[in-house]
């Protein structure tokens, strides 16, 4: 029997399509029969926080509290949402910091670290905010997450109304969450606003 060229091309292409099926079979397994897996999702998110907030101790115990929850979306915000509330929930004790070495500072420096009448942050305010970022490697105080100029605040450690001055013993960084977090006086309802919000939900799995 003599097979036809259209048979031959057939049964051609047919192999040349089997192969890689044959050769990536575990992966396309995978792929169709893909569960909700949690623990890889705690996985993440555990390596995403340890990375990112390092000064930051999350109980991770807590996701075995939701373990039952039968659908894998809700479970993982649920997560997500009790870390946070961990992360609201932690006070934040202002303590003196390090000092900026000398060769660092200016004419005009301790001049302007004291106290002014009317209240008001002195004209090298920045120029101090910038100073306490690189003492502190550009990391907030509170949680050691990464900030830079546009994202963090300098805040005094005692208040000019109790006497603090400009020095750089008495300024502390802090990133925007940490912030917010602080002028909330640590209220858990304001989680959905936070920049950690949106991150671990981007961790979420489908
Ligand atoms: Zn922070």
């Amino acid at each position: 029997m003599i097979l036809g060229l259209d048979y031959s091309i057939t049964a051609s292409l047919l192999v040349m399509l089997l192969i890689p099926l044959y050769i990536y079979r575990k992966k396309f397994i995978q792929k169709f029969n893909k569960k909700p897996d949690i623990n890889s999702f705690v996985k993440d998110i555990t390596i995403y926080l340890k990375t990112n907030y390092p000064k930051f101790i999350f109980d991770f115990t807590i996701i075995n509290k939701y373990s039952n929850e039968a659908n894998f979306k809700t479970q993982q915000m649920l997560i997500i949402e009790d870390l946070i509330k961990q992360f609201i929930r932690e006070e934040f004790v202002f303590s003196t910091q390090k000092i900026v070495e000398k060769k660092h500072l200016w004419l005009t420096y301790e001049e302007n670290s004291r106290l002014k009448k009317d209240n008001k942050l002195p004209a090298d305010w920045i120029q101090r905010k910038t100073e306490a970022l690189k003492r502190d490697k550009n990391k907030c105080n509170r949680c050691e997450h990464n900030v830079i100029k546009n994202n963090s605040y300098a805040l005094l450690v005692k208040q000019m109304k109790d006497g603090g001055g400009f020095n750089f013993e008495n300024i502390v960084i802090l990133c925007n969450d940490c912030n917010r977090i602080i002028k909330s006086n640590y209220n858990e309802k304001i989680y959905h606003d936070l920049h950690i919000m949106d991150s671990l939900l981007n961790k979420i799995h489908k």
